[in-house]
């Protein structure tokens, strides 16, 4: 991996070469929150931005697409194309970063790989950006607070300048097209670069303890605390529409009346919402709003460690944010853990 620097005042010339490798988006403002959006001037772009409502994901895999369309006469017609429009995606968060590295593991990777999501995820520059943890933030417990791949540049603010990471060849094309802005980093750039990482590492509010989570979640399996957390579930859904790293979806066809034409649209779904687990014949294998919310939290701290080492949550505080139940990462494990009070633990659940 190639590292240089840029003086930050620079930033504005290195925007102005980001047209040429594909549509950019980045980090705005719209209303109280951010969201990733086409900026209609650099300035409106906020490098200081805590979180995005909705992470990059919406951009990878959008929340309602047409993967194809069918007719009769003309047989079927895919949108690759569309889906391979290249996009540059600028200010990416380390957590957001690692989460689409996680997708990939699953759209791309996996037994039966996505070719939509290949091609937007092949077609999108990503340029990552460091940040400063606020209360909502656990992306240092989840080991995510640091990616080494997933990215093409990558900025850390190192006072005046930033320090580049080059992680690929496209990323090695923009440092090119942007001339003679990058400068080889020195060994007192290295350390302001490492004072800096650990200062942010000492920051983070929010510390959880992962070692032992998956045998944790087995002894409380059968605890009455999912019980409590169904009860005030209210089945929105909003904690996993903003999840970088939720990826269910469903899949639906709509047809014209008379000619038999249409189109088929992937749509994102949730664990969360009754209808998920409905099966044909009004079997639904998971009814109870606690088995739901249990799921999601077995899936995520427990099925996805089993299966790939790590748990599927990044740490983003997204769920923090939007669950109006306060149910969300940090309230689950303390409470499990037996650390918060309110609700009891390992007391079996009622029949
Ligand atoms: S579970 Fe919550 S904190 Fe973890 S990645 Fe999803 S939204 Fe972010
Ligand atoms: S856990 Fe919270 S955000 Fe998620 S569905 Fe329940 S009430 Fe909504």
């Amino acid at each position: 991996m190639k590292i240089l620097k840029m003086a930050k005042h620079d930033l504005d010339f290195f925007a102005s070469v980001l047209p040429a490798f594909g549509e950019v988006y980045a980090p705005v403002q719209r209303g109280k929150g951010f969201v990733f959006d086409k900026p209609s001037a650099w300035s409106e772009v906020r490098m200081d931005y805590t979180r995005t409502i909705l992470p990059p994901k919406k951009l990878l895999l959008p929340p309602r697409e047409t993967t194809f369309s069918f007719d009769p006469d003309q047989g079927f017609t895919d949108n690759l194309a569309e889906a391979s429009k290249p996009v540059v995606l600028f200010g990416v968060h380390p957590y957001d970063i690692y989460g689409l590295n996680i997708l990939d593991r699953v759209y791309a990777e996996a037994k039966f790989p996505d070719p939509y999501y290949i091609a937007r995820r092949r077609a999108t520059v990503v340029i990552g950006i460091d940040f400063v943890p606020d209360d909502k933030h656990c992306a240092g417990s989840m080991n995510a607070d640091f990616v080494d791949h997933g990215f093409d540049i990558f900025l850390s603010d190192i006072g005046d300048d930033y320090l580049v990471l080059v992680g690929t060849s496209r990323g090695d094309d923009i440092v090119v097209k942007s001339g003679c802005l990058m400068q080889p980093a020195t060994e007192a750039d290295f350390a302001e670069y490492k004072k800096r990482s650990r200062i942010r590492r000492d920051s983070y509010k929010t510390k959880l303890e992962l070692g032992d989570l998956p045998e944790i979640l087995e002894m409380e399996y059968n605890s009455k605390v999912w019980d409590d957390f169904g009860a005030r579930c209210l089945s929105c859904s909003s904690c996993s529409m903003v999840c970088p790293t939720c990826y269910c979806f469903d899949v639906t066809d709509e047809t014209e009346l008379g000619n038999r034409a249409g189109r088929r649209i992937r749509s994102w779904d949730s664990c969360l919402l009754r209808t998920h687990a409905l099966v044909a014949g009004g079997e639904n294998f998971r009814e109870e709003r606690s088995s739901r919310v249990k799921f999601r939290f077995y899936h995520k701290q427990r099925g996805f460690v089993a299966e790939y080492g790590r748990p599927s949550c990044v740490g983003c505080g997204r769920c923090v944010e939007v669950c109006p139940a306060e149910i969300n990462i940090i309230t689950v494990i303390e409470t499990i853990r037996g650390e918060r009070d309110g609700i009891s633990s390992s007391a079996p659940a009622s029949a």
